[in-house]
């Protein structure tokens, strides 16, 4: 039994704690605390999930953070429909092959059937790009960076998963044109840039940067780029954003063009005709289900001080039936000031007074809802001109003077926000493993490992890494605890670990090609 769910001290309101361990059963512990911490709520739509001000808000530090430098960029914010044409859907080939199986469809407007069904967008690039067309006219048009904050509905299959795997979910899609290749590559890793930013900076959760091997490129793209995360407790990697450079495919299907500003042309003779060069990039709300699954702990959330909506709370404590009350009122009264004076210090607080709960409910249910730095102020700590704090990110107590509260508070949450990331870094790195010969590949996946090989970056070669790394291997120990599922590829890392040697096979040994890059494989969500 949790402590939480004891009864707390003199209080006569009992609360209901997380009642199960992370390292014994992640998804009973993951669905207890995103519910129990108020972050969100399942609904009788299977996939589909309300998020409550707890997550959206989150989400909102997220958009606040990523609209500022996106504007700098250039880029605009817009709106397009819900609702695309199966025949624009249907215009670049590998566009649709690669979405076919998700798309939602309407195919009736209240008592009557439509003439022709309407996909609910899976992603925009078919709903945007017939405007794209009639909006850029030359060279001058160009570059062209709209991007929308949206819902989209992929109808997946696989197992939902609550942030993680939805049928519906929040994201933001840039999408941009650009005169030529090179432009446009500069702007895929800018934003792959502010992605990782995202998660490093505000969510505490380090990413590894990289390409996407063909096998695994957006469907429709020239290339994509990718931010990998990790999930400790089940050792898997998680793809956490893509921006991807479309190159002139979907211009040549919607028939995006300018004239060669740069060709020298005869009066009367008319200039040729150029494809621009596309951009894609999107941001879920996948992000959070990342960032809760690799902070939280037994007591529930764990929130970074940067996105956190409430970061610091105050519970009064040391107040029995016996304070009077002018006693109370008085200590009420130091620490509505206090929360004022961390208030002026631009920081997000919240005064428990809450009658009928005692200290130590207080204390489980904040803990439970992750925020990051907890106050309690009594008439001994009056006395001492002190407040105590504890960290959600640690076990025990300290003091701060009062009159240092408003220069300490926020060093203490700039020191918390550091030292998750840090934390979860150490973890990240002391599990991507480099691994030169196949034998030690599912055994170290089943250590709960990523894994980075040389790899000759061919399909086949991976769906058949995939296949032999499934549990029941020919000539490898099962691993019974061990998942059974295969390991993908993941991204080509942009930080390789060393040039690969000439000479240096393939970690498969079925394949007998040369490598050529060194490639992160991992169970993946
Ligand atoms: P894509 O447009 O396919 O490149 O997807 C963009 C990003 O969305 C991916 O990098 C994932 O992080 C995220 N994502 C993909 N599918 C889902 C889903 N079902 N729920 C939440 N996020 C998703």
């Amino acid at each position: 039994q949790s402590q939480a769910s004891k009864k707390g001290g003199q209080g006569d309101v009992e609360l209901k704690g997380i009642t199960c361990k992370k390292a014994e059963d992640l998804s009973e512990w993951y669905q207890q605390v995103i519910v129990k911490g108020e972050l969100l709520e399942f609904t009788d739509v299977p996939g589909c999930y309300i998020y409550q001000p707890g997550s959206y808000r989150i989400w909102e530090f997220i958009q606040e953070f990523f609209n500022k430098r996106i504007r700098k960029m250039g880029v605009k914010n817009c709106y397009f429909p819900l609702f695309i044409t199966e025949a624009n859907l249907q215009r670049e080939k590998d566009h649709i092959e690669g979405f076919a199986a998700e798309v939602a469809w309407v195919t009736e407007g209240g008592k009557n059937k439509l003439e022709k069904r309407l996909a609910v967008r899976p992603t925009s690039e078919t709903a945007m790009y017939s405007f794209y067309s009639k909006k850029i006219r030359s060279h001058r048009d160009l570059p062209l960076k709209m991007n929308q904050w949206n819902n989209v509905v992929r109808w997946e299959f696989k197992h939902a998963m609550p942030f993680i795997r939805s049928r519906e979910f929040l994201w933001q899609e840039g999408h941009t044109a650009h005169f030529s290749e090179e432009e446009a590559g500069v702007e895929v890793r800018q934003i792959l840039d502010h992605y990782a930013a995202i998660y490093e900076e505000l969510l505490a959760v380090p990413v590894v940067k990289g390409r996407k091997t063909v096998n695994e490129q957006f469907p429709g793209a020239h290339y994509t780029t990718t931010v990998e995360g990790y999930i400790p407790a089940v050792g898997r990697g998680v793809q956490a954003a893509t921006s991807h450079c479309l190159g002139q495919h979907f211009a040549k299907m919607f028939d995006i063009t300018i004239e060669d500003p740069n060709q020298k042309v005869k009066e009367g003779e008319t200039r040729d005709k150029l494809f621009v060069w596309q951009n894609s990039w999107g941001f879920t709300t996948r992000s959070i289900g990342i960032m809760i699954l690799i902070h939280g702990d037994d007591k529930g959330l764990v929130i970074p001080p940067r996105v956190a909506d409430v970061q610091v709370v105050i519970v009064p404590v040391g107040v029995t039936a016996k304070t009077s009350d002018t006693d109370r009122e008085k200590l009420y009264g130091q620490i509505k000031d206090m929360s004022d004076k961390l208030e002026g210090a631009d920081l997000r607080v919240e005064c428990d007074f809450r009658e009928g709960y005692s200290p130590g409910y207080k204390f489980n249910d904040w803990e439970m809802k992750g925020v990051p730095l907890r106050i309690e102020f009594g008439p001994k700590d009056s006395a001492n001109g002190v407040v105590t704090y504890s960290r959600r990110d640690q076990e025990g107590k300290d003091t701060i003077p009062i009159p240092d509260l408003a220069t300490q508070v926020p060093e203490l949450l700039e020191t918390i926000q550091a030292d998750l990331f840090r934390r979860a870094s150490e973890e990240y790195a002391a599990h991507r493993k480099i691994v030169r010969d196949w034998k030690d590949f599912v055994p170290e996946l089943n250590q709960k490992n990523v894994v980075i090989v040389p790899h000759c970056t061919g399909g086949d070669c991976e769906d058949e890494i995939k296949k032999d790394s499934s549990g029941n291997v020919e000539g490898q120990e099962v691993d019974v605890r061990a998942p059974s599922m295969g390991a993908k590829s993941l991204c080509i890392p942009d930080e390789q670990p060393e040039e690969i040697k000439a000479g240096t096979k393939c970690i498969n040994p079925k394949c007998g090609k040369d490598a050529k890059m060194w490639v992160m494989f991992g169970r993946s969500y």
